[in-house]
């Protein structure tokens, strides 16, 4: 596993898959989205889905689940 991922359990894929911490731009348009000024330790699942693009979904180091449903990157 690349350095700086950690493998957690994903809502989605429903397992513990690799996760990488999000990039900075990517923090700032979770901030916006969300309405939550702390997202430092929001992680998103990289597992490949079958067609192709990672997983996404978002979580928290504690929370499998923190926010109003599955939130995803693309989504915010
Ligand atoms: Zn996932």
């Amino acid at each position: 596993m690349p350095n700086g991922m950690r493998t957690l359990y994903c809502i989605t894929c429903k397992g513990d898959h690799p996760h990488r911490p999000l990039d900075a731009d990517e923090r700032t348009r979770l901030r916006k989205g969300i309405g939550r000024k702390y997202v430092d330790d929001v992680w998103v699942c990289e597992r490949h889905r079958g067609d192709g693009g990672p997983c996404g979904t978002l979580r928290t180091g504690l929370n499998k689940n923190p926010f109003d449903g599955p939130k995803k990157l693309p989504d915010y």
